[in-house]
């Protein structure tokens, strides 16, 4: 007996309709996820990921719900009539009204099947004038590139923006310079033209502090190490910066202070960490309250009063004294300026952010 199965196309165009709806308002928003959570009563809940926060925007009724997914499945060619495994796809620009590249995940739950949609955004372009840093900030960062030589670290928790930071720092040093930039990353989570970028591979024992032995020795004038997480990696960064190359790297710490802390004990030669050690940024990322309704919520921002994110950033530049006392005492080193704090409050007075989001950051 031959199971007959459903067809993979809805005959009703309510699922075209809707899921072209859906697709249309999440790339509106500029979402970078759309979820379809199912809810115990056959209806189902739609959100949005929006500058990193999930929000959820609608409910699909029990009849809609079914139909909006099976439309999504059937775009992205998996198998419509499975509910019980889960399935992973993609959706062609070609196949739907967007400008984009869409990924598309199934995984069954308890209370049915959810459908993850992953929204690409075409290649970007990463300019340092254009990342929305404080004009200072952007000051110091350029004078540092500029001088060829030094160590740069950034730190921030995971989704802070550091990436986009250095890459955008690379998008600078590419049109403004000639120099031989190599990057060792773990993975490369873009391609920037004009950049030779490596990966760690520790599978294969290609780890951060043999990829960066070798590295060295392609003659590279900028390195990139995507982080130090040991003290050979930490000590290898500093000696590369001793012998004339200009390092950048990330480390994990919770503040500018914090990194000078895990160095000194992570590199036993204080006078190399000194003598390299030149600007320390620890950074995060605010929501810009939308341009187009100014916090009230609209279309354009789905109702959050948020749309896009700029970095805020703390920023510790080490002078010659706190050079002095990293070499001979314990002391700690000059406060970092602006603070993270001053950083934060200086968005809000300036609109570009409210502070409720302040309080979000600082929590
Ligand atoms: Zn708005």
């Amino acid at each position: 007996m031959s199971l007959s199965r459903p067809q993979a196309a809805e005959p009703s165009d309510v699922g075209p309709r809707e899921c072209s709806r859906l697709m249309g308002r999440a790339a509106e928003a500029g979402a970078s996820d759309l979820h379809i959570q199912p809810k115990g009563d056959g209806s189902a809940e739609v959100s949005f990921r929006l500058d990193g926060v999930l929000r959820p925007v609608e409910v699909l009724s029990p009849e809609a719900a079914p139909l909006v997914c099976g439309r999504i499945k059937f775009l992205a060619k998996l198998k419509t009539w499975e509910h019980s495994l889960p399935q992973d796809g993609r959706i062609d620009q070609a196949d739907i009204d967007l400008n984009q590249e869409l990924r598309v995940s199934t995984f069954p739950t308890v209370s049915g099947e959810k459908v993850v949609v992953r929204f690409f955004t075409e290649q970007k372009i990463f300019r340092l004038g254009r990342l929305g840093l404080a004009t200072d900030l952007l000051g110091v960062l350029q004078r540092f590139l500029n001088s060829r030589r030094g160590l740069l670290l950034l730190t921030g928790p995971s989704g802070s923006g550091k990436t986009t930071t250095i890459y955008s720092c690379l998008g600078y040093l590419v049109e403004t310079d000639t120099r031989h930039i190599i990057t060792i990353e773990d993975p490369a989570e873009q391609v920037i033209d004009g950049v030779m970028q490596t990966e760690v591979n520790e599978a294969r024992g290609l780890t951060y502090p043999k990829a960066i032995r070798h590295l060295l020795r392609q003659d590279p004038e900028t390195i990139v190490i995507g982080e130090i997480r040991d003290d050979e990696t930490a000590e290898i960064a500093v000696r590369a910066a001793l012998t004339g190359h200009q390092v950048i790297a990330t480390l994990h710490a919770g503040s500018c202070q914090g990194v000078v802390d895990r160095l000194k004990v992570m590199v036993p030669d204080r006078f190399a960490l000194a003598a390299v050690l030149d600007l320390i940024v620890n950074q995060r990322l605010v929501r810009r309250l939308c341009p187009s309704c100014s916090g009230q919520g609209c279309e354009a921002c789905a109702q959050v009063g948020y749309r896009g994110r700029v970095p805020v950033a703390e920023c510790l530049r080490l002078t010659d004294a706190d050079c002095q006392s990293l070499r001979v005492s314990d002391s700690p080193v000059s406060s970092a300026s602006p603070t993270f704090s001053e950083a934060i409050d200086r968005l809000v007075d300036e609109g570009v952010t409210d502070v409720r989001e302040a309080a979000r950051i600082r929590s």
